[in-house]
């Protein structure tokens, strides 16, 4: 039997009601904040995301699913959201456009990840941008905005990291600087970390290796070698994070170790912090654009798992819709009731009310179980009786198994009835 690829999975009925629950509030928050939303290609050109993410990160060095399609093209499989949209921003001339464009997109992604809980290869984002405005005020909002997206989904005791890393101004005589520092301290470094200090010396504050601890606490700290306009930026972003109630903790070990990620990251942590567990991330990339062919531009966004997100919904216990169930179910006499039931069935449907049937010959005792099973509202009884008369029984399942003989021509009505009073 063939296996779902490692790493992948199969989503089914009854983790529906998260997964609703998740693009909902994604939806709801992108409306009250004015976010439209976009669709960029599962694939793009390999340079999109070797240029957009970085040659120097572990998703280009080694996580891409990256082929040669049949004209010898090298593309890739998104392993992230942001370098699509920047490209869509600026082949569709969206810089014409009032700035920032706001946009988000639900999307899926895939990084050839060593699988483990809450790490897959193909998983799923929740992706907000806002391109072509430097205001820290757009961070402001953007982290305001992933922040009430947990909230509102009912997820308590998160922890806001922030931080600011500069950019191109201060933040390579910082970079120098940490070079510097982790050189004299080689000793107490991985040999991963070793190799790192060569390509990324930013990247090794993200290092959780407990070897490596000591001497990542004693690095010198970002914030610390701002020039003024990434203080002021900073200052100011963080002001406003204030203005909107959100509590934050200032990390100097947050980074994105890229020339073109500039000034302000964060990260949003569930309570229990482990190696998979960050829920969300953001920062500011003034510099990507220009990496992607186009003119300068800042730009500001956050992504965030969605299996990360319903893992946390789950361990907190967080109550959720159940799975949806039909309306009805009609149950009849296997003889003579069954294109009558189908029928009946596919009226109910034309009329906006959900309906099941069993299949193959059942008796009426099992499909009457499997009206339970299917937590319909009402089993709807079509014996010979009911066929004669015009009329269908209505059993009502989750009062009792209450029941009733209601005529073929009040029946939508009394169902409506029925729906409004429970809603
Ligand atoms: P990143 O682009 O690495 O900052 O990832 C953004 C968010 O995507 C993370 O905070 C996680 O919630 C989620 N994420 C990243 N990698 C994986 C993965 N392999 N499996 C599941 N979720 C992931």
């Amino acid at each position: 039997m063939y296996q779902a690829p490692r790493g992948t999975q199969d989503i089914l009925p009854e983790d529906e009601p998260y997964w609703r629950q998740v693009e909902k509030q994604m939806r709801r928050q992108a409306r009250l904040a004015n976010y439209g939303e976009i669709q960029t290609p599962t694939f793009e050109e390999t340079g999109v995301f070797a240029r957009g993410v970085g040659a120097t990160t572990d998703i280009v060095e080694k996580e891409m699913y990256t082929f040669l399609d049949k004209g010898g093209d090298s593309m890739t499989l998104r392993p992230e959201a942001t370098a699509g949209i920047v490209r869509a921003y600026l082949q569709r001339g969206m810089a014409s456009r009032p700035q920032p464009v706001k946009l988000f997109m639900l999307l899926n992604t895939f990084r050839y990840d060593k699988p483990q809980k809450g790490r897959f290869r193909e998983f799923h984002q929740i992706d907000f941008e806002a391109i072509g405005e430097a205001d820290p005020s757009v961070d402001a909002e953007l982290v305001a905005l992933h922040w009430r997206l947990y909230a509102e989904l009912g997820l308590r005791d998160l922890s806001l990291q922030v931080n600011s890393i500069g950019d191109h101004n201060c933040r390579p005589a910082y970079i120098a600087l940490l070079a510097d520092y982790f050189r004299q301290h080689l000793d107490g470094l991985c040999e991963e970390c070793q190799r790192r200090l060569e390509t990324n010396p930013l990247r090794l504050l993200d290092e959780k290796r407990p070897q490596c601890q000591a001497v990542l606490e004693g690095a010198p700290r970002s914030a610390d070698h701002l020039c003024d306009a990434c203080r002021a930026h900073f200052e100011t972003w963080l002001s406003y994070v204030e203005a909107a109630g959100i509590p934050f903790e200032i990390n100097s070990r947050l980074v994105r170790g890229l020339d073109y990620y500039t000034r302000s990251v964060w990260e949003v942590w569930p309570p229990v912090v482990g190696a998979q567990s960050t829920l969300g991330g953001g920062g500011r990339y003034d510099g990507l654009a220009e990496q992607l062919g186009g003119r300068p531009t800042p730009g500001v966004g956050f992504a965030s798992g969605v299996e990360r997100i319903i893992l946390e919904i789950k361990d907190q216990q967080v109550d959720m819709p159940s799975p949806t169930a039909p309306d009805v179910f009609v149950v009849y006499q296997a003889e003579g009731g069954k294109l009558a039931a189908f029928r009946l069935a596919e009226e109910l449907r034309a009329q906006g009310i959900s309906a099941d049937l069993s299949f193959g010959d059942r008796k009426l005792g099992k499909q009457l179980s499997a009206a339970d099973r299917a937590r319909a509202r009402f089993a709807l009884i079509l014996g010979e009786d009911e066929l004669a008369s015009g009329t269908v029984t209505l059993k009502d399942l989750q009062s009792g198994g209450d029941q009733r003989r209601v005529s073929r021509h009040d029946l939508v009505s009394v169902l409506r009835q029925a729906d409004a009073a429970t809603q």
